[in-house]
């Protein structure tokens, strides 16, 4: 055994073996993140370009490293979810009751693997109990109390009630109550209520992941679910076409199952790019109401578009960090090398 350890690392340092794993692999990984689609008010544009910046960051490391795409779009939701300039997790957006009430969704593309969880109340990572009923129940979906009961079970805190509630969230469903809302339009009337985040990733070793989370929409009906915890609506995943993330108006986006009719428009040849604006116009076209998506093809070409005012949306690749929030505003930053 010592004599094999001993090989080992004479091999590493003359170069003969290297670490991490990913030098027998092709695939560039590439991590593509979404903050939310609506209409974003200019006083919180800077607060959601820093989050989504560190977001990407913290997620692609894992894919640097060699690691997962599931791995990788779990953590950069993750972060979000702990960041209270999106509506996820703490600062989630609060139903009529002054509840929050969430939904996330994650998906793998190499064998199709799913998790989804609706309606969860005082959990901080709806995002990593999606992941866990993929992982440790033979479903795909849990509702509220079940889905707080698995996560007991495995270990996933429950934090207080109420812990998750900030005073921008009940600011804004006072608002709501006090003018009315418009839950046609998010953000509409209610500027700020949204950012629903999300994660599309390609790993080293060609696997797609996808992930979504949400507090929903400022002043929902208590007990709603969305598109978010919608497979095939709010995210997919599948090796062969493509991975999807999604964010907007949730009854729109689940009547027109957006994520997978972006898969179906790849599947027929068209580029990330194309097949995510052409759908997303379409979708608008017929039922009138905005959204969002990030979009990776099987290849790792990026598709980024939304119909809505703002998305904030960024992406690592090799040691380049792209971002941006308005239609047509593209920024590159080349980041020092490893
Ligand atoms: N799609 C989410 C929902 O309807 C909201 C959003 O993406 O901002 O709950």
């Amino acid at each position: 055994m010592i004599n094999l350890i001993i090989m080992f690392l004479i091999m590493s340092t003359i170069g003969i073996l290297t670490l991490p794993f990913c030098v027998s692999d092709k695939m560039e990984p590439i991590l593509l993140i979404h903050g939310g689609a609506g209409d974003i008010p200019e006083s919180r544009v800077a607060n959601k370009i820093a989050g989504l910046k560190k977001s990407v960051d913290i997620g692609f490391k894992f894919l640097q490293n060699g690691g997962n795409a599931l791995d990788a779009v779990e953590a950069a939701v993750r972060y979000m979810e702990d960041d209270e300039n999106f509506n996820a997790g703490y600062g989630s957006v609060l139903n009529l009751d002054g509840e929050v009430e969430m939904d996330a969704s994650i998906m793998v593309g190499s064998n199709l693997g799913a998790g989804a969880v609706t309606v969860v109340k005082d959990i901080a990572h709806p995002i990593s109990l999606a992941r866990l009923v993929m992982e440790k129940t033979p479903h795909v979906l849990f509702a509220g109390a079940g889905a707080n009961k698995l996560a007991e079970e495995h270990g996933i805190p429950t934090v207080a009630p109420g812990s998750l509630v900030t005073k921008a969230a009940k600011d804004a469903l006072e608002r709501f109550k006090r003018k009315g809302g418009d839950l046609t339009e998010i953000g509409h009337k209610n500027p700020g209520d949204v950012g629903t985040v999300g994660a599309v990733a390609l790993d080293c070793h060609g696997n797609l992941a996808a992930a979504t989370s949400t507090g929903g929409i400022n002043g929902k009906m208590v007990g709603r679910s969305s598109d978010t915890c919608m497979l095939g609506s709010g995210t997919y995943a599948d090796n062969d076409f493509g991975a999807v993330s999604t964010t907007g108006h949730g009854e729109t986006i689940a009547k027109y199952c957006l994520a997978i009719s972006i898969i179906r428009e790849m599947g027929i040849g068209k580029s990330a790019q194309t097949a995510t604006k052409e759908t997303l116009e379409n979708m608008t076209k017929r039922l009138n109401n905005t959204a969002g998506a990030i979009t990776l093809s099987k290849n790792g070409d990026p598709g980024i578009y939304f119909t809505s005012r703002r998305m904030g949306w960024a992406y690592r690749k090799g040691n380049e960090l792209h971002y941006g929030i308005n239609h047509d505003e593209h920024e590159i930053e080349c980041l020092k090398s490893l």
